[in-house]
């Protein structure tokens, strides 16, 4: 990966690195910019944590930083760490001193001791993750490549620097990061690696569940998410972390009729799905939304195979799954239930007659996240018939723009029914019951297939008329 010096010391050309420069003279430490931002200059992409090690104390270079750089300045030092951080302007820098590591069998954290510069590279992930550029004025910019990662990043290739059985034996989460830096950066994992990941898999389970989610939030929002799931299927993590995803893997065939590949498909989807958004909780709504398959999956001599209410069933599926993988059980979930409840919705539509009333229906129940479930619809079509896929498209439009009309015409999106429950009880002197429901529902149907407009008055008078068939009269 060639690179002019020139544009290696734009990036570092700022005034906090200057004043690291100085002060690591001062205190006469060898000062080092490494890991993921002297990666990211030679890959030239944007990258703001800065990763500094001092050969001496992290945190009195950090002190020493802080004090020169004066007004605007901020220092957070972290002792039982041995680390520090200082923010100036935009930049955030990291503070710490070389260290040596040996580990335990039964834990990811390390026993730390002061060490070399090459002891701390020795420590490093991948041989990409180990460059360093000297800060010190004698040697500023200079590049330390001990295991060759600018090859390495030539060929884009993942390698550990040492033995990767002990590498990863060491720290299992190393595992997850190999992975997801091959999705990220779209890179290969060097054979002796991969294998190393197969060996040592059992090992992920020292990790915590909420590293191992943040790794795959970060290559599920990978540029081709598939890679790196098709690369912890491969590895065997997958099973071990997601086994509900493995279980969408196969087909079966029966009376010679064969259904697709539900992992396969699964990737797709989120492939396609990714090349319109970022949007991580969208991007899991793909992932998940057959995940009910093998549960539903049934052989029926007239249909064929069938996954019945596989959405339905999805969307109970899915706060285990977010519990046990320690994601957020907040409104992303719901989200992302909504999402995997309603992903068949503008397809069955799409199917049949588009009608005012089943298109207000949709606006009804996804609400503002109704753009949302078209990206993931049409994500979703991924028949090889380029017939029926044309065809699906063109319907799509079609309920696109029925959309747009019927939301300006109705504003349905988020519809809140015009006479609400309070006030039906007061009309008719009602307690909490049954009939409340039944009045209210009324109201909303009526609504949604069009009925009556979307106004007060004429909720009042439909529900007035539909009480006294019921047998309920106003209280005077
Ligand atoms: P990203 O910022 O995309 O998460 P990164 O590699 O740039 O990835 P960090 O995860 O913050 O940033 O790690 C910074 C550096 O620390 C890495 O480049 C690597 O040298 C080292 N590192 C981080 N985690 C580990 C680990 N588990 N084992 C060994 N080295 C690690």
């Amino acid at each position: 990966m060639y690179i002019e010096q020139q544009e290696i010391l734009k990036h570092i050309a700022a005034k906090p690195f200057r004043i690291i420069s100085e002060a690591a003279d001062e205190l006469g430490y060898e000062a080092y910019v490494i890991g993921g931002y002297v990666r990211d200059i030679f890959l030239r992409r944007p990258s703001k944590d800065i990763d500094i090690v001092a050969i001496g104390s992290g945190i009195e270079l950090a002190r020493l930083v802080a004090q020169k750089l004066g007004k605007g300045t901020s220092l957070s030092v972290f002792k039982t760490f041995g680390t520090a951080q200082v923010k100036s302007g935009d930049l955030e820098l990291e503070f710490v001193g070389a260290r040596k590591e040996s580990y335990t069998h039964d834990s990811r954290k390390p026993i730390v001791e002061n060490g070399t510069l090459e002891d701390d590279q020795n420590r490093r992930d991948f041989t990409i993750n180990a460059l360093a550029l000297c800060l010190n004025k004698a040697r500023y910019g200079e590049l330390v490549d001990p295991f060759d990662g600018l090859a390495d990043m030539d060929n884009l290739v993942i390698r550990t620097p040492l033995d990767p059985d002990i590498t990863f034996s060491d720290d299992p989460l190393r595992m997850m990061r190999a992975v997801r830096f091959a999705s990220q950066l779209g890179f290969y994992i060097d054979l002796d690696t991969f294998d190393a990941i197969e060996r040592n898999k059992e090992r992920i389970e020292i990790i915590s569940k909420e590293r191992i989610a943040d790794e795959l939030n970060k290559i599920i929002l990978s540029p081709k998410p598939s890679v790196g799931f098709e690369l912890l299927d491969r590895c065997g993590l997958l099973q071990l972390i997601f086994p509900e995803l493995c279980a969408l893997k196969g087909v079966e065939t029966k009376e010679g009729i064969g259904h697709k590949d539900n992992f396969a498909h699964t990737l797709m989807v989120l492939d396609r799905l990714s090349k319109t958004t970022d949007n991580l909780w969208l991007r899991w709504s793909a992932l998940l939304h057959d995940i009910a398959k093998p549960a539903t999956k049934r052989f029926d001599n007239r249909l064929g195979w069938t996954f019945h209410n596989h959405n339905f069933i999805g969307e109970k599926m899915i706060p285990g799954i977010f519990r046990r993988m320690k994601l957020p059980m907040n409104e992303k979930m719901k989200y992302v239930q909504k999402m995997v409840s309603l992903h068949m919705r503008p397809i069955a539509l799409a199917d049949e007659e588009v009608t005012d009333s089943a298109i207000r229906r949709l606006l009804f129940d996804a609400g503002d996240e109704i753009d949302d479930l078209m990206l993931l619809c049409e994500a979703d079509i991924t028949s090889k018939n380029p017939e029926k896929v044309r065809r699906f498209l063109n319907n799509f439009k079609l309920v696109r723009s029925k959309l747009a009309e019927i939301e300006e015409k109705d504003r349905v999106r988020n519809f809140q029914p015009p006479v609400s429950g309070e006030e039906i009880m007061e009309i008719f002197g009602l307690t909490p019951s049954r009939p409340v429901g039944v009045l209210k529902e009324a109201i909303k149907n009526a609504i949604l297939d069009g009925e009556i407009p979307n106004e007060y008055e004429e909720a009042r008078l439909f529900m007035l008329k539909r009480a006294e068939k019921m047998g309920l009269f106003p209280k005077s």
